[in-house]
């Protein structure tokens, strides 16, 4: 059991979860932000659907396509991050045909650190960090896609939940103040909305 470069569908669904969640994210970020996470992760997510190659086994090429319609697609900083993300696995699956279910926790945790360094988000700041740190937690030790999925889907429940009624404290949203809690990071609801998709 493993992941291939062989998932054009997933990147498939990702782009219809970006879509179908468009509305409901401009009005999560509205209430922090300017109101545009929706709209840029539905034109994020068209152009790396777009771009997985066909017939490609390598999987740090395919990341790497993904990396490259990101990076000329969003100037925003969530996209930054996607971004940043797909360079990150680029790299650490350059020359890989596959990669195990177990591998896919410790593939996230070096997402999340990357993430940190090139945003400056710190755990706890209530940012899509703090949703993939949970996930790269929760998906230590799964072996199959089944527990994967369950595993996963479970985390991003609990962490909206557990984030919620907190305060945001980075970038735009952190001046909104007290008035972030009980409200969704936009960025943490996008993750859940593409990861929910993603796992289905
Ligand atoms: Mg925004």
């Amino acid at each position: 059991m493993a992941i291939t470069a062989n998932e054009e569908r997933h990147a498939a669904r990702a782009r219809e979860a970006a879509t179908l969640a468009q509305d409901e994210l401009n009005t999560a970020d509205g209430k922090m932000g300017d109101g545009d996470t929706g709209v840029m992760l539905r034109r994020l997510f068209g152009a790396v659907a777009a771009a997985i190659p066909d017939q490609e086994t390598d999987l740090g090429s395919v990341f790497q396509a993904c990396a490259k319609a990101c990076a000329s697609g969003t100037g925003s900083s969530l996209g930054t991050l996607v971004t940043v993300a797909m360079m990150t696995l680029a790299k650490a699956t350059k020359g890989r045909s596959q990669i195990g279910w177990d591998e896919l926790g410790p593939l996230l945790a070096l997402v999340r650190d990357q993430m940190m360094a090139r945003g400056g988000a710190k755990l706890g700041d209530k940012t899509v960090v703090d949703m993939i740190d949970a996930v790269a937690n929760a998906l230590v030790d799964v072996r199959t896609r089944k527990e994967a999925s369950e595993a996963a889907r479970k985390a991003v429940i609990e962490t909206l939940d557990a984030f919620r009624d907190r305060p945001n404290r980075l970038g735009r949203a952190r001046m909104f103040g007290e008035r972030t809690v009980g409200l969704d990071d936009p960025g943490m609801l996008a993750f859940s909305r593409l990861l929910v998709a993603v796992a289905a």
